[in-house]
């Protein structure tokens, strides 16, 4: 019977099992793929307080670690149901069922898809959602980004730095990522936005060579010629197997007090998943230890 069971090893995930077990209680994370949640997507951190520099991935890793040399248990299962039985919360994996006393999910968010015409037969033959993953593949090579976001704009100026060309495709005309971005990206000699304008069609076959879009003011199409995609459009939840247990909103969310609390006794949540104004590293750590601080008290006052 563990203590607090967490679903999901991302920022929120990792902090709350770091506050859980330096509040004395036992601690297993569940995560489906690996470590690190969306954090590890992004090429550089500069705005988590006290470390002015840092790889998403590097971030993640150190946060890992430092689970895991505090004792944490992580068990690579996706977390299928939870249900309360007797009082006790039952994780259930599909493979095995695990019991506690409380649990958190931290589950993040998963990326949105384009929606288009074999955007998924591409994944690997020029389509990709990872930009530092999969930028050097495209090294003088010309690409496109899709997207008006942090993400977006930050993967548009990475891949500046190796390929020939990059478009940035918006649907609007105006970002909603940071000015800081947008300014350095405008600077940029082999950057071309694309304004106000959608993607309707993947070119290529076996590889992309090509991306059709659609002005949304004028409704003039044009071909893109790229070896690669780069699609930044955001994420979504995904909570839909919890939704017996918690309370959803109609986006998806976790419906959550800022203290992390639930309407479901015993089950509490952080970071990206519920629902919140910002969604920031800095807030996903920093719900990650309200909530297990709320689970730990939790316990002591039901003495489950
Ligand atoms: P985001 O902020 O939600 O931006 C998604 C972008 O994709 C928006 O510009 C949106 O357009 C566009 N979009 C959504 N659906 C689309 C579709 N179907 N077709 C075309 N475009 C579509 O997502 P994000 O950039 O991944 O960032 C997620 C969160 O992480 C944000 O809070 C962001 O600030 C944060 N983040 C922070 C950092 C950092 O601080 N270093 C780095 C990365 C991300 P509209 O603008 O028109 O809605």
């Amino acid at each position: 019977m563990y203590d607090i069971m967490i679903i999901g090893a991302g920022p929120a995930g990792m902090s709350a099992a770091i506050y859980g077990l330096r509040a004395g209680r036992s601690v297993v994370m569940f995560e489906e793929k690996s470590y690190g949640g969306q954090i590890v997507n992004t090429p550089e951190i500069e705005n988590y307080p006290g470390i002015a520099k840092v790889s998403g991935f590097k971030f993640a890793t150190n946060l890992f670690n430092q689970v895991k040399d505090l004792g944490a248990e992580v068990v690579y299962e996706k977390a299928e149901k939870i249900e309360k039985e007797n009082n006790v919360w039952k994780v259930k994996t599909g493979k095995n069922e695990y019991d506690g006393k409380t649990v958190i999910l931290a589950t993040g968010l998963k990326r949105r898809t384009l929606g288009l015409e074999r955007e998924e037969a591409m994944i690997g033959a020029g389509v990709s959602y990872c930009a530092t993953c999969d930028g050097m593949f495209f090294r003088n090579r010309t690409v496109v980004v899709v997207g008006g976001g942090n993400t977006a704009l930050e993967d548009a100026i990475f891949l500046s730095n190796y390929c020939a060309k990059v478009y940035l495709v918006h649907r609007r005309d105006s970002f909603r990522g940071e000015q800081k971005l947008s300014k350095i990206l405008q600077e940029k000699e082999n950057v071309e936005l694309v304004l106000d304008s959608v993607p309707v069609e993947i070119q290529g076959e076996p590889m992309v060579t090509g991306l059709k879009v659609k002005n949304v003011k004028t409704n003039e199409e044009r071909v893109l010629e790229v070896q690669g995609i780069f699609v930044a459009v955001g994420q979504i939840p995904e909570n839909e197997n919890f939704k017996e247990a918690v309370e959803l909103d109609d986006h998806g969310y976790v419906v959550a007090t800022e203290a992390c609390t639930t309407e479901t006794d015993g089950l509490f949540t952080a970071g990206d998943c519920r629902t919140k104004e910002v969604r920031q590293l800095t807030t996903a750590a920093a719900d990650g230890a309200v909530a297990a601080l709320a689970a730990s008290k939790y316990i002591e006052e039901h003495e489950v």
